[in-house]
């Protein structure tokens, strides 16, 4: 294969943030690394794209944890990519609308606490505990109390408002969830991340941030091959050897680092001959999160004196969460759920002068390619209808409409179902250890969304954490049984 050698320290399987995370601390402790990507591009869920002028996230359109203290912008600069690209701060990164209640989310816990008190002023004590405890969330300190709890019981035993717990809730369906099912640990991470330290949007789009990342990994000497699908892990006497790539050509490597779907990296790359029986079926067993029907607008007027600035913009048209679902295969009514993002209204580099680029987003079962087929045009519109409801001056300036249904998010990055998120965040699927880092396999460890934690692992910031993490497995595992020199990834 022209340009790729034979044997490397290690090799990354997909380039999604958790992927490149990993290379580049890898690439930078002096690793000989090659990420191996089956898209024409790298960063996964994290992309962009443009067309007609308008440019659009593919998924992700913005990141958390990356303020002052925030451990993604920490490890940009362990990365030195923090130049590469350019972050704006959007205050609030959230708002939601629903009947009666107009409400933002603002990177301050103090001025939330103030904005929802208006809303809800006989809550307004109920509101500061529940933001206190926000603010002083640390998985470790809360976990005896809330593993095994939904957000639901914790918004019970905190509020009685139904119309503030539902708001509440509303916000946390960015994990796939809604409250009743949602791990209560999840959602405080979530809040926590986003609330105190959200919304962040990469000018340009995602993709810009994933291509800082890729620069920044190619610079430190790492290689990349594009379009290039692996198809088997290859295992001696329990330890990783190297990789086929779909053509049959092998390349060797000490390590390997997997940032693909854990379901296809053990079961179709490893194969279940080198894997423990009882994992397997713990791997099948799992839930994969939700995934989404997503539709890309490209508007032509401007909504900027419309529409509030925010990364996103939740519509829930109904007073009660059980009174409408988040799924529009589950409930396909023409004015229900919609979360919106709207990254052009704060990045003018996203859509020509005087328009806009939105990206709408419902929760979507998998269901089958036919089901898709007669179904997505339908429920497109029906999507549109809803975000037409939240916006209404967006109706008759739409020119341009493309839909990708859960099939689509399968097809870009070979995720379980066009999974959201890696695992379905729910108390009995948010623990350590269930899929480690640390696989059975020696030499091979994974990155990325699928592995579980306390608080589930979806969403840039975690991902970035655990490549991070998995490069610090490699560093150790490379000076332990190998004799190639290797710096360190700091803790
Ligand atoms: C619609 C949508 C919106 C989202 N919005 C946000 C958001 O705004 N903010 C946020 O933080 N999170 C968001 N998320 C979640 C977030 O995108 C993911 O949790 C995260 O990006 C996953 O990163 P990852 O490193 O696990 O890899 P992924 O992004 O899943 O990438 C895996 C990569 O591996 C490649 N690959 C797979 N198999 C192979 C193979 N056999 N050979 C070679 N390559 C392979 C794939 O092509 C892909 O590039 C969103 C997700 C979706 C679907």
């Amino acid at each position: 294969m022209a340009g790729i050698d034979g044997s490397y320290d290690a090799i990354i399987i997909g380039s999604g943030i958790g992927g490149l995370v990993a290379g580049t601390y890898l690439a930078k402790s002096g690793i000989k690394t090659l990420i191996v990507e089956q898209a024409d591009k790298v960063g996964g869920y994290c992309g962009s794209f443009s067309r007609d002028g308008y440019r659009f996230d593919e998924a992700v359109h913005y990141i958390n944890n990356f303020g002052p203290q925030g451990f993604l912008r920490a490890i940009c600069q362990e990365l030195g990519v923090e130049s590469l690209f350019e972050v704006l701060t959007i205050d609030p990164s959230d708002r939601l609308l629903m009947p009666g209640v107009q409400v933002a989310i603002y990177h301050n816990a103090l001025r939330t606490t103030e904005e929802l008190s208006r809303t809800f002023p006989k809550e307004r004590r109920a509101i500061k505990r529940f933001f206190d405890l926000v603010g002083a969330f640390h998985f470790a300190s809360l976990y005896v109390t809330y593993q095994r709890r939904t957000f639901r019981e914790l918004l019970d035993e905190y509020f009685e408002d139904r119309r503030l717990k539902t708001a509440l809730g509303l916000f946390a369906t960015t994990m796939g969830l809604t409250a009743d099912k949602l791990s209560a640990l999840s959602a405080l991470a979530y809040y926590k991340g986003s609330i105190l330290d959200g919304g962040y949007h990469s000018v340009g789009g995602a993709q810009s941030f994933a291509n800082a990342l890729r620069d920044r990994f190619l610079q430190l000497g790492g290689e990349i091959l594009l379009s290039q699908r692996v198809t088997r892990i290859l295992i001696q006497q329990g330890t990783v050897r190297g990789i086929e790539l779909q053509e049959g050509h092998r390349v060797s490597a000490k390590t390997m680092i997997s940032n693909c779907d854990a379901t296809q990296t053990f079961i179709n790359l490893v194969g279940e001959e080198h894997v423990e029986p009882g994992f397997v079926r713990c791997l099948k067993a799992l839930r994969p999160s939700t995934s989404t029907l997503v539709v890309y607008l490209g508007v032509e007027r401007s909504l900027r004196d419309e529409v509030p600035d925010c990364c996103n913009l939740w519509y829930f048209p109904h007073e009660d969460s059980a009174s409408g679902s988040i799924n529009i295969v589950e409930d396909d009514r023409p004015n229900g759920f919609v979360h919106i993002g709207l990254s052009s209204l704060h990045d003018r580099t996203m859509a020509p002068e005087g328009c806009e680029s939105l990206v709408l987003f419902c929760g979507a079962s998998y269901m089958t390619v036919e089901y898709w087929r007669e179904q997505r045009d339908r429920l497109a519109e029906i999507l549109v209808e809803r975000a037409c409801h939240a916006i209404p001056q967006l109706r008759g300036g739409i020119r341009v409409k493309l839909p990708a249904n859960p099939h689509t998010l399968f097809r870009y990055t070979l995720n379980r179902d066009g999974a959201y998120r890696g695992w379905e965040p729910t108390p009995d699927q948010t623990k350590l250890g269930l899929v480690p880092q640390k696989t059975s396999v020696e030499g091979l460890y994974l990155a990325g969304h699928w592995i579980t934690t306390p608080v589930g692992n979806g969403g840039v910031s975690m991902v970035a954490q655990s490549g991070k993490n998995a490069a610090r497995a490699v560093t150790t595992f490379l000076r332990r049984h190998t004799e190639t020199v290797v710096g360190t990834v700091s803790a």
